[in-house]
């Protein structure tokens, strides 16, 4: 009987994991980038322990990437970036989408922000997460604008009338950066991504137009990439770790969530910032939403 009363017990707990809000409906997460890579490379540690549980989430790419190429270009790449991001979002166990909108020239233009405002309607997000407005590419700065001029209107039932307002707004989140003005990034929650640090450059790889040669190009690092598509992933793995090494604010927000003990063995985290628009969750409410954070 003892057995039979945890097996509930068990069961429930899995259920609550899954369908932890209040209204007893499971979480939706949808994140928000410029480009084919960017929800990606920023989120797609904490996207991967969410698929995991089961919950649905979702990376929508703002441009279509036609322009991150040093040979190739227009359709023909948008169209190659399209097959890159369906792939990768198979490997993250997300729904991946790309608009239509041209990489390098992205505006805030209402006809976006409309474009932005029917995704996270459509998606019934609970958690949006996008870049912060301070970043060096225009496109960045301006997804960040697109997404905070949607973050009241979601709600708004006259604004973009054909498709249903949110209930509710959700909560705004901000991927980590490291831009210093005027404010720097705050690491309000801390997602230890070191389990899955191996499925995350895995699926990342599957961006080979930009992983193994637009990168590189730009960067001035072509030269090292090998040639065969067992060696690149190694190769990537080193190349991009450092991008989720952990800095001293990092490891102070994981101790906060996860206690001291589980923060020193962490080696790779993906942190977010909470945005001053939208829902504002308390503690509570945040280890519901991200039920991966330790207690
Ligand atoms: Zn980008």
């Amino acid at each position: 009987m003892r057995k039979f009363v945890s097996v509930i017990i068990i069961f429930l707990f899995s259920v609550l994991t899954v369908f932890s809000q209040d209204n007893g409906q499971p979480v939706r997460i949808i994140m928000i980038g410029a480009h084919p890579d960017d929800c990606d490379l920023d989120g797609g540690g904490t996207a991967l322990l969410f698929a995991s549980m089961g919950y649905a989430v979702k990376f929508v790419s703002v441009t279509n990437g036609d322009a991150g190429h040093q040979s190739e270009g227009g359709g023909a790449l948008a169209k190659r970036r399209m097959a890159e991001a369906k792939e990768a979002g198979k490997r993250f166990g997300v729904e991946y989408v790309v608009l239509d909108n041209h990489d390098g020239e992205l505006t805030p233009s209402l006809e976006i922000r409309h474009q932005i405002i029917r995704e996270i309607r459509n998606w019934h997000a609970d958690v949006v997460i996008a870049p912060r407005p301070n970043d060096y590419h225009p496109d960045h700065r301006y997804t960040a604008v697109l997404v905070q001029d949607a973050a009241y209107l979601v709600a708004v039932p006259n604004v973009a009338p054909d498709t249903s307002p949110l209930q509710k707004n959700p909560v705004f989140l901000y991927f980590q950066d490291n831009f210093q003005r005027p404010n720097p990034f705050r690491p309000d929650i801390a997602v230890d991504i070191t389990e899955v640090f191996d499925k995350k450059v895995n699926a990342i790889s599957a961006h080979q137009s930009q992983m193994f040669e637009w990168l590189p190009w730009i960067g001035g690092y072509a030269a090292e990439v090998p040639a065969s598509s067992s060696d690149r992933v190694a190769w990537l793995s080193k190349r991009v770790s450092s991008l989720w090494t952990i800095n001293p604010e990092v490891e102070k927000s994981l101790e906060k969530w996860y206690g001291k003990e589980h923060a020193s063995k962490a080696k790779f985290a993906e942190a977010f910032e909470i945005c001053e628009y939208g829902s504002r969750p308390d503690e509570n409410k945040i280890r519901l939403l991200f039920p991966m954070l330790g207690k």
